[in-house]
């Protein structure tokens, strides 16, 4: 995890709060770890893989989720700060999309939840940037040459997410199971479906 986002104050007084309820005995260290894992990878990502289900069945959704992402996320009832753009980026067979935050750890909230861990690290933002189909593989996707990788370095005021592709064989699912079959990790774009 990188030194930016640990040693903030409220990174700081987050863990004294929490040392201090556990000791205490009013909450576990492994209740609050269930939670934040929750929000990581169930919570959040759900909110996104919901749009993306819904962007795969109704084509008109998908072209205002393209158009922009924002207002079509605000249908759902998620929203990112007012002030906050949300963009989002269509893989295809010869496009693959990538998300980072090179500064810091800037990420679309309002429908991935939390960022994982490796989101932060140093080492991936630094990384992907320059050499993205290393890092690609070092997830499991290995892309071939002919497919063009997309980076989208996010800030404060402008976030990005990815459409992944609708896998193969999936045309009798409904909306449901096709949501649940996205993972926070393609929308990232560092896993494809
Ligand atoms: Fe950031």
């Amino acid at each position: 995890m990188s030194e930016i986002h640990v040693n903030t104050d409220a990174a700081l007084r987050t863990k004294a709060l929490e040392a201090l309820l556990v000791e205490k005995g009013l909450v576990s260290s492994e209740a609050i770890d269930r939670v934040v894992k929750e929000f990581e990878e169930d919570i959040g990502p759900m909110r996104g893989a919901q749009v993306v289900a819904k962007a795969w069945v109704d084509l008109d959704f998908r072209k205002r989720l393209l158009e922009d992402g924002q207002s079509a996320i605000s249908e759902f009832g998620f929203m990112e700060r007012p002030d906050t753009e949300l963009v989002v980026v269509e893989n295809t067979d010869e496009v693959h999309n990538v998300v980072v935050c090179t500064l810091c750890s800037c990420y679309p909230w309002a429908v991935l939840g939390l960022p994982p861990t490796w989101y932060k690290s140093y080492a991936y933002r630094a990384r992907v940037v320059r050499e993205p189909r290393k890092v690609l593989k070092e997830f499991g996707l290995e892309l071939p040459e002919s497919v063009e990788v997309r980076v989208w370095d996010s800030n404060s005021d402008l976030r990005y997410m990815v459409l992944p592709v609708r896998p193969d064989g999936t045309d009798h699912l409904d909306e449901a199971s096709l949501a649940s079959l996205v993972t926070r990790d393609s929308m990232i774009g560092v896993t494809r479906l």
